[in-house]
């Protein structure tokens, strides 16, 4: 096992991780920008030590700080949490070049999942089912016409290195196509520096459904059940829960075999999630993440497991907690992301928390690193916290969040509490009826 773990992120995700080190008592190291000297992050962990000034690019993206960070604290393994450098497959190999422990997958599969035509090749070679499109990236030489036609209107235009939604644009019909292409490309180019884009069949109802996978990178894997992710907005996350209100138990051990199997033949280490949209009974592919995601404790909360440990252990050569027939799923969990926003805008609202009282109770979890006083800075995500509700059933599950959300109190900066507040209470989100673009139609109708 290691003896000292560098947390190289901030926010509730690093709080997660120094949680998880305290429990297997692995010594911890916080690193932080210079907004954030009073984070929580930092007051809990055994060491810290400041990387930079604010801007992400120069603290906690900024490679060589880091690994200055980790020879002055004599640290062997890094964390990266979710986003900044944890599906850097480059940043990987540098650590391993120091003789320090990634504790994330093998470098070439973040590769290879992080470009989104090589992942969907991979996916379907490893027999698992993909969205329609075209075969790979569309070159200056293709007739993209040709093949968005043989697809069929709506497609959607997406970028190989997309992530947040970004370089996506869909052409309803022929006439959009050429400024969908050139709109994704350029905005790809601009936020990713990669302009290549490829099509896809223009889902209109689907679902988004993601299977939880964790491997021991020796050919050992296995899948611990789906979280349904299909309220969005701008093909963001907003709420996620497990197990899906659609999906029965023959469905989930169908399509999370598939994704354990292909695991075990990519002798994938650590967790990951492969995503995919649903629609009429059919699982279709769209990408890969190599990480811990943002709603891995919706996962936690109906298998009991905790991944962010079982991470550490199979990172650290460790065997996977359990076999797949022990792996059972119980009862209902939902998380919502509450966000510093206007919950009518979404407009950020970093600042100053004058009141902070999170919810409790039975099969109630906050993740979260802000307290009262607490000023959020504008740097960075807009995340004040997670809620994430357990209940035996569906319904007792909304019955405690419809609780526990109205007995959380976030005042001096705007959240999107009552946006949540109101969602469960729609009948379409009690009978869990809703796809990937019904929240957009939600929030349009509420103008
Ligand atoms: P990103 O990496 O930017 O998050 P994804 O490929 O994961 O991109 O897609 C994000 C979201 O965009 C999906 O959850 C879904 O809402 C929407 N989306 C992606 N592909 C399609 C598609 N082929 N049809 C309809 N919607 C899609």
């Amino acid at each position: 096992m290691f003896d000292k773990i560098l947390i190289a992120n901030r926010g509730e995700i690093a709080l997660r991780v120094l949680r998880a080190c305290k429990e297997l008592g692995i010594a911890t190291v916080a690193v932080h920008s210079t907004a954030d000297a009073n984070a929580m992050h930092v007051r809990l962990a055994d060491e810290s030590v400041c990387i930079g000034p604010p801007p992400a690019k120069d603290s906690y993206l900024n490679v060589p700080a880091l690994l200055a960070a980790c020879e002055i604290t004599g640290a062997d393994a890094v964390h990266p949490g979710y986003g900044f450098l944890s599906e850097n497959a480059r940043f990987a190999e540098i650590l391993a070049d120091h003789n320090l422990h990634f504790i994330g997958p093998k470098a070439e599969h973040i590769r290879l999942m992080g470009d989104k035509i090589e992942a969907k090749k991979t996916a379907k070679r490893l027999g698992i089912p993909v969205v329609p499109g075209s075969d790979g990236g569309i070159g200056p030489g293709d007739d993209a016409m040709a093949i968005a036609k043989k697809i069929g209107f709506p497609v959607l235009v997406k970028a190989a290195a997309g992530g947040g939604g970004r370089g996506m644009k869909v052409a309803q019909t022929e006439a959009d196509l050429q400024l969908a292409l050139s709109t994704a490309s350029n905005e790809a180019k601009a936020a990713f520096g990669d302009g290549s884009v490829y099509l896809e069949k223009y889902l209109t109802k689907p679902r988004h459904i993601e299977i939880q996978i964790l491997g021991d990178g020796r050919g050992g894997a296995i899948h611990l059940g789906e979280r349904d992710c299909s309220l969005q907005r701008r093909h963001q996350k907003v709420w996620e829960e497990g197990p899906s209100p659609i999906l029965n138990a023959a469905a989930r051990a169908k399509i999370g075999e598939t994704c354990a199997k292909a695991m075990r033949e990519m002798q994938y280490l650590g967790v990951g999630t492969i995503e995919f949209l649903y629609e009429d009974g059919e699982f279709y592919f769209i990408e890969m993440n190599t990480r811990i995601q943002v709603e891995h404790p919706v996962t936690e909360m109906i298998t009991g497991i905790d991944l962010v440990i079982e991470q550490i252990r199979v990172a650290a050569g460790g065997d996977l907690p359990c076999a797949q027939e022990d792996i059972v799923i119980n009862g209902h969990a939902i998380e919502c992301r509450v966000n510093a926003e206007n919950p009518v805008s979404f407009r950020p609202s970093p600042g100053k928390i004058l009141q902070y009282h999170p919810p409790g109770g039975l099969g109630v979890r906050i993740d979260s690193a802000v307290y009262q006083g607490y000023v959020i800075p504008p740097y960075y995500d807009s995340l004040v916290g997670k809620l994430i509700v357990h209940g035996k059933t569906r319904g007792e599950c909304l019955m405690r969040l419809r609780r526990a959300l109205d007995e959380m109190v976030v005042d001096g900066v705007e959240t999107t509490l009552p946006l949540f507040r109101g969602l469960v209470r729609e009948p379409s989100i009690i009978d869990g009826d809703y796809h990937i673009h019904w929240l957009e139609h939600y929030l349009a109708a509420g103008d």
